[in-house]
């Protein structure tokens, strides 16, 4: 079994318009952008990261923009909910902020105990916000929102399954341990692991979901460094997983990998991090390219990445 993956370490999904995302993330739900820079297959779209101060893996939401694309169609086989971590008592403060900024679909739900305010995104992306005791994490507080509502990062992430037993046992072997069951829910939570250490899967009924603005591309794992990443590499492989090789994203080390469910995991390393090419006092605030796009640079920033207004 796979004792290295401390919980969540970033969620990256696809979004229609890159300033609106902007907008979104650091304006009403008040992350920092941590990092400005593109899509390494694809240099042509924006990748935007928010988190906390640091992009401490675990609260790392990041965006593919992919100007006018079109929505995606929710199903089976992807994430159906992001959940955030706020402090007890924090939802009233969030369910009128996010009435205020127009945000659709508010509903309060109490999943496992917690109380939850479930919202969607600019593309109808499916979050929550749950109340969390003791979430030790500082929050980011330039955004706008008082520490004591302020979001913490991740909680979870909740996949849509049709049928969720091979991911199940998938999780026990990442390191997970089932923790709760309610209803169609499963809940796991990986112990010793950091904040964002919980996955839900629930059994759905419905056709696989078709990927566009708003679907989740993919779910990251968090392991300490690239020893580790390469130990969970090979346990995978001596499983029968296709993973792929180990990829210099800049900021982490990636390797991907294909679930039963359908849904796509990453293992991400917690070094190098997003101070690497930038201080921290000014992350994200700069066009970051990497080095095989720097010559890209003058192309990229005249023809395609419209500059985002903070
Ligand atoms: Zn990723």
């Amino acid at each position: 079994m796979i004792k290295e993956i401390n919980g969540l370490h970033h969620v990256t999904s696809l979004a229609s318009d890159a300033q609106t995302n902007n907008d979104f993330f650091t304006r009403t739900l008040g992350l920092r952008r941590v990092k400005k820079t593109v899509n390494f297959d694809a240099p042509e779209v924006y990748h935007l990261y928010y988190g906390d101060a640091e992009g401490t893996p675990g609260t790392v939401m990041t965006y593919f923009p992919f100007q006018g694309a079109r929505r995606g169609k929710a199903g089976t086989g992807e994430v159906g909910t992001t959940v955030f971590s706020v402090p007890k008592g924090a939802l009233p403060y969030w369910e009128s902020r996010l009435t205020e900024a127009g945000t659709a679909n508010l509903t309060r739900d109490n999943r496992f105990g917690a109380a939850r305010l479930r919202f969607s995104g600019p593309d109808g992306d499916g979050f929550a916000l749950t109340e969390t005791e003791d979430d030790p994490r500082a929050p980011w507080t330039g955004g706008g929102v008082p520490e004591e509502a302020a979001i913490r990062g991740f909680h979870s992430t909740d996949m849509r399954l049709a049928d969720p037993g091979a991911t199940a046992e998938l999780l026990r072997f990442m390191g997970y341990e089932e923790a709760d069951t309610q209803g169609e829910v499963t809940r796991f939570h990986v112990p010793g692991g950091n904040a964002a250490n919980v996955i839900d899967l629930t059994r759905v009924n419905a056709p696989m979901a078709d990927q566009g603005a708003g679907s989740v591309h993919h779910v990251a794992f968090a392991v300490e460094d690239r020893a580790a990443q390469l130990s969970v590499r090979k346990a995978l492989m001596d499983t029968g997983y296709q993973v792929t090789p180990v990829i210099d994203r800049d900021y982490f080390w990636a390797i991907y990998f294909r679930t039963p469910g359908g849904v796509l995991f990453e293992v991400a390393t917690n070094e190098p991090g997003f101070d690497r090419d930038e201080d921290s006092a000014h992350l994200g605030q700069a066009l970051k390219l990497p080095s095989q796009h720097e010559h890209l640079r003058e192309i990229l920033e005249a023809r395609y990445l419209e500059p985002i207004r903070d």
